[in-house]
């Protein structure tokens, strides 16, 4: 190695303590040192100029006199590299008088590179300061390859030190010097212990390469290191020669990478990879020190018609302010993630089931606060699900799945509420599924059936129309109630296939009916969620068109309470499907808002009372006759559905309601049986 410390050589006695000598009598011992044969200077790092130099060193820079040489500005030639490397030997000379270094020099006195080994060290000025006390020792009669090894060495950025056995630095190349926290840095202050070790344990490969944050003068960088054993070409002992890049750059961009992967770029919350790896750690942790914890799913109620109305912007904005208030409740950042869309997540440790209650209700509270969006206040309402563990699981996905299914079950329960997770909502849950599921089936294998129940005229007893009842003829299970899978159709998003299905089937039974001679009203129910399908008048006239039949005679059934919630759409819709022949009726009339007076507003051919009310017939007398005399007054048909006794019907023969519908006269039957019964024509008059 070209630079070693200076007990090594063997040189001068001269040389034993320069810098002691000249800080007594510089003068002196630089009048004693002119005649030397070897060139010697003393150089001023601060100003980038000679001060002084005895004869072969004139000689040697090719200066006509010291005068001329101290004028020069060495510093105009000078490369970043060696300005800096000389400024670290200003700073090491600061730290330590005695510290001396050996280095082999190309130096350009004529232009001509001039290749010399050097000694050098602090030398104090009389002002002072520190200089650089040189000597030239010989002209080293390096081949080409050597010379341009040891210049790329000096001033490669790549840090390189030469480590004894016992970790005391041997040798550091400039840039190992820069980086060094101290001259004297060993192995183990640098690297620490692990990464000494790992050196120690590996080192008996060739090569162990590891990035790891080292110590150095500008705080803990990441480093990427490649330490290899070796000998000291001097003494011959076993050493260690390790290279280090500096990789903190590309390491903090790789940081930054992944904190994009695991963060929302929108409200910087962790996001789902987050919570999969951290909030499963933390989870852990938590149990294992003895604590519970929960964690609460958060879905905002209606954030879509924030969308929709304010914009995307608006809806994002809504976003950021949301999650502000969800840290400011939790108070800690790294709990709250967002999933995606309106849906968070939040992980709550060492707190009780009442705690947590009064956390969601809190939570709630502060969203429930009106946000400013575009200059409007707006108020969005959370509904949340909550998990619990280790009750409910100790795996992040389970709580999860279980918080998420406990969200629904608030928002079913009417939004702006929150549900914790139990055994029932999960079994309830999964009937739902498998429910579902055998629907599909039951589409595909033609299991639903229309039943009929005939609508008879209370005077006369005859027959005047029929309502079509689906149901279901399970394989396994006999006929299901549309109690039951209605809502689970609507739910699956099967409810306007079922429909259909069945309007076919009534248009059907109606056709062949009125070709027996029977004109009968044939009523169809239309889930709401039917009736919202952009193509339900088209659907419905499409499937006369295939059975050859008219809209006339055919009644649509919709509930009351669906009319009330709804707008000029909808009344646009019941007037189409008015003008394609069908008649409308209003079901369960009564259980809704009972506001009468709105009736005039849509096209209306028929009231169906609820059976609550017949049921209830004694005191529920006026109500009935209330709405009777209404319905003559709007001159719609009215009616009267669960009739179930002999007492019922004479009260409603006696409030001059026409038609009723009920067991009394007959259960919902099947077409065929329907058909017989059409034949005996009348029933046993009451
Ligand atoms: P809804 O439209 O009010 O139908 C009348 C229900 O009352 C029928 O129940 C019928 O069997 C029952 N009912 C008739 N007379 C009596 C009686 O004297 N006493 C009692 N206690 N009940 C009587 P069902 O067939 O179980 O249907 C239940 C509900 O399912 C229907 O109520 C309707 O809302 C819905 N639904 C049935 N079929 C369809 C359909 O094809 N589409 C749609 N969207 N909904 C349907
Ligand atoms: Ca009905
Ligand atoms: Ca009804």
């Amino acid at each position: 190695m070209i630079v070693q410390p200076r007990k090594n050589l063997m040189q001068p006695s001269i040389y034993a303590q320069p810098t002691q000598d000249l800080t007594c009598d510089l003068d002196e011992v630089l009048r004693r040192l002119t005649k030397l044969h070897q060139a010697i200077w003393v150089f001023d790092i601060d100003h980038n100029r000679v001060l002084w130099a005895n004869a072969e060193a004139l000689n040697f820079w090719n200066a006509d006199s010291l005068e001329l040489l101290v004028d020069r500005d060495m510093g105009k030639d000078m490369s970043v590299s060696v300005a800096k490397r000389l400024q670290q030997y200003q700073a090491d000379f600061k730290k330590d008088e005695a510290c001396e270094f050996q280095e082999v020099w190309t130096l350009y006195p004529n232009g001509e590179p001039l290749t010399i080994d050097v000694v050098f060290s602090g030398i104090r000025l009389n002002d002072g300061r520190m200089a650089m006390f040189c000597e030239a020792i010989q002209e080293t009669p390096l081949d080409a390859q050597g010379l341009r090894s040891a210049e790329a060495l000096l001033h490669t950025s790549v840090m390189i030190t030469l480590y004894a056995g016992n970790g005391e630095p041997l040798y550091r190349n400039p840039a190992a010097r820069t980086s060094a926290t101290s001259a004297n840095q060993t192995l183990e202050q640098r690297f620490g212990k692990q990464a000494t070790l790992k050196f120690t344990d590996g080192l008996d490969n060739d090569e162990v390469k590891i990035v790891e944050l080292v110590g150095t003068i500008n705080g803990p960088c990441w480093h990427d290191i490649t330490a290899r054993r070796c000998l000291d070409a001097v003494s011959g002992d076993p050493a260690w020669l390790i290279s280090e890049v500096d990789v903190s750059r590309l390491k903090s961009t790789e940081e930054h990478a992944q904190f994009l992967a695991e963060h929302d770029t929108l409200t910087q919350l962790p996001n789902r990879n987050f919570v999969s790896t951290d909030f499963q750690k933390r989870i852990n942790k938590l149990l294992a020190d003895g604590h519970t914890g929960a964690l609460l799913f958060l879905d905002l109620d209606r954030f879509k018609d924030v969308n929709d109305t304010l914009g995307h912007a608006a809806g994002d904005e809504l976003l950021i302010q949301v999650s502000k208030r969800l840290i400011e409740v939790v108070g800690d950042s790294s709990s709250v993630a967002r999933l995606g869309g309106d849906e968070f997540l939040l992980l709550l440790g060492q707190k009780s089931e009442n705690e947590i209650k009064q956390l969601a209700s809190q939570l709630s509270s502060i969203i429930g606060l009106p946000i400013e969006l575009l200059g409007r206040k707006v108020t969005v309402t959370p509904s949340i699900g909550i998990s619990l563990f280790p009750q409910n699981g100790r795996d992040i996905g389970d709580l999860m799945r279980s918080a998420d299914l406990a969200m629904y079950h608030a928002k079913d329960s009417g939004r702006n509420s929150s549900a914790f997770f139990c055994q029932e909502l999960s079994d309830a849950i999964e009937t739902r599924i498998s429910l579902e599921e055998e629907l599909s089936i039951a589409l595909a294998e033609d299991q639903f059936v229309t039943y009929f129940q005939p609508r008879v005229d209370t005077r006369s007893n005859v027959i005047v129309g029929a309502e079509a009842l689906v149901r279901w003829e399970h394989p396994e299970k006999g006929l299901i109630s549309p109690a039951i899978f209605i809502p689970a159709c609507e739910a699956s998003g099967i409810i306007g296939q079922v429909g259909k299905i069945v309007f076919a089937q009534a248009a059907l039974a109606r056709k062949i009916w009125l070709s027996q001679g029977y004109d009968l009203q044939v009523s169809v129910n239309l889930s709401p969620l039917q009736f919202g399908e952009e193509s339900l008048v088209d659907d419905l006239l499409q499937i006369l068109r295939d059975i050859d039949c008219t809209a006339d005679g055919i009644e649509l059934e919709i509930t009351e309470s669906f009319l009330l919630g709804n707008d000029n759409s909808t009344i646009a819709k019941l007037h189409a499907l008015v003008e394609a022949g069908f008649r409308i009726a209003i079901d369960d009339f009564g259980t809704g808002y009972s506001n009468l007076a709105y009736l005039h507003r849509y096209p209306i051919g028929c009231l169906k009372i609820d059976r609550s009310f017949i049921k209830a017939i004694d005191s529920a007398q006026p109500i009935v006759e209330l709405i009777v005399q209404m319905a003559h007054l709007f001159k719609l048909d009215v009616v009267a559905e669960g009739v179930e006794t002999q007492q019922q019907l004479d009260a409603l023969r006696a409030l001059e309601c026409y038609e009723y519908q009920g067991f009394f006269f007959e259960r919902p039957i099947d077409f065929p049986s329907f058909t017989e019964l059409l034949t005996k024509s009348v029933k046993l008059s009451a």
